[in-house]
């Protein structure tokens, strides 16, 4: 994507449009959340995707034509995840970039001993997802993620645009109003690539060792870090 230019803003002021943006777009689309996002950010604006489908990438690239989606290899992903991130690179009108982290799962196993996601979860969500994500995102101002308020009640109150005071940038949710009915809608009006294992009992998908399917009525996000003290990997804390 050509970097746009745009006005110089300090912290300051890009906090308070943030803030203010929250407040103007509540009632509005994704679209247009994420068209607002294009005009005001332009090339330092990305996509965060879990590659759990590509439904805010899909909205951002009809808002962004070539907006770069940022993806996370943490090393532990599905083949099935790893498949969905290379599908969308091929057919999705979008700039993908892999992020990784410094370390291969290999060079931590043999500095922290193996399996550190049993043994302290935070610890390896903090080295192969967090700061990761922080340094891939120097460049940019604003971020969007697929975040929902109605995913869990840590997330009820998430603004549709806000300040990321942990990274100190905007943070974008243009989905949040959305429920997984809206989601399914969207994937079905649009033919939008979804993770195969979705439809295999994974409704929340996220790295292989610390994801598990759900029995029939459990809460979607119960698969993830099941029987750890953990319901978050510090992405969005
Ligand atoms: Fe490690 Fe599990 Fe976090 Fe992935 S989700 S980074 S494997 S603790």
């Amino acid at each position: 994507m050509t970097a746009t230019q745009h006005a110089a803003r300090t912290e300051e002021e890009t906090r308070a449009l943030a803030e203010q943006a929250g407040r103007d777009l509540e009632d509005a689309s994704p679209l247009e959340i994420l068209r607002w996002a294009a005009e005001t950010f332009g090339g330092r604006f990305c996509v965060t995707s879990s590659m759990e489908d590509a439904v805010v990438a899909h909205l951002a690239s009809r808002a962004f034509p070539g907006v770069d989606v940022v993806f996370l290899d943490t090393g532990y992903h599905f083949p099935e995840t790893l498949g969905t991130a290379d599908a969308v690179g091929a057919v999705m009108d979008v700039n993908l970039i892999t992020l990784t982290p410094r370390q291969s799962v290999a060079e931590q196993d043999a500095e922290y001993g193996p399996k550190l996601h049993d043994r302290d979860p935070d610890l390896c969500c903090a080295l192969r997802k967090v700061k990761p994500l922080e340094e891939g995102l120097t460049g940019y101002d604003a971020w969007a993620t697929g975040l929902r308020r109605d995913e869990s009640p840590t997330r009820a109150n998430t603004p549709v645009v806000g300040w990321d005071e942990k990274r100190r940038k905007v943070k974008i949710a243009p989905i949040a109003r959305w429920t997984q009915q809206d989601v399914d809608a969207y994937i079905a009006e649009h033919g939008v690539l979804t993770n195969p294992l979705l439809e295999d009992g994974y409704p929340s998908i996220g790295c292989a060792p610390c994801t598990r399917r759900v029995a029939e009525g459990e809460d979607a996000r119960a698969g993830r870090w099941a029987g750890r003290a953990k319901t978050e990997c510090g992405l969005h804390g």
